[in-house]
């Protein structure tokens, strides 16, 4: 059975405890509180439920554009950013919580949906590197003239290491 929603992340509780078994949804990402100038296109949600003693396992994959900035040469990359995780949901009340480490939602008997989103949005965040470069090979900008090093020499002097000899180094060098 398929379950389309819209805007949010939520899956009806109802359709759930009738059997639902798979959720797909495209999400805008600034709804799900993402950045928008990173998160480039409408997030792609496609969830698998199963039932467990209690409640439900729900194992999804998030597929979005990203636009990445190279921390070398500062270029902007547009790319493909996804993310697969898992929580459970559980019925709040006598099932016993589960001692995993998947993250745990639970609901109340009242409850008419379950709400993804949060769990979207932080398996979206920590699938993006902090560090990000262009090309493992990324020469950078030079960090004298700003030069892009990737397009070419610039014919600044090399950086001197950073030892007791180098100011006498570039004494030398000044000297020539
Ligand atoms: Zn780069
Ligand atoms: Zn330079």
């Amino acid at each position: 059975m398929w379950c389309y929603i819209s805007r949010l992340m939520r899956i009806s509780l109802l359709e759930m405890r009738r059997g639902l078994d798979r959720a797909d949804a495209h999400l805008d990402p600034g709804a799900l509180g993402l950045p928008e100038d990173v998160y480039v296109s409408p997030v792609h949600v496609q969830a698998a439920l199963s039932p467990v003693p209690g409640g439900w396992r729900v194992q999804f994959t998030a597929s979005v554009d990203v636009l990445q900035v190279c921390d070398r040469c500062l270029a902007e990359v547009r790319g493909q950013g996804g993310a697969t995780d898992a929580c459970l949901v559980l019925e709040r009340g006598d099932a016993p919580v589960a001692d995993e480490e998947e993250r745990l939602l639970l609901v109340d008997p009242e409850q008419e949906w379950v709400d993804l989103e949060q769990v979207v949005r932080d398996a979206l965040r920590l699938a993006l590197p902090d560090y990000f470069t262009c090309r493992v090979d990324c020469k950078g900008l030079c960090n004298q003239c700003g030069q892009d090093l990737n397009e070419g020499e610039c014919g600044c002097a090399p950086p001197l290491p950073d030892s007791p000899f180098r100011d006498l180094a570039r004494l030398r060098r000044d000297a020539n």
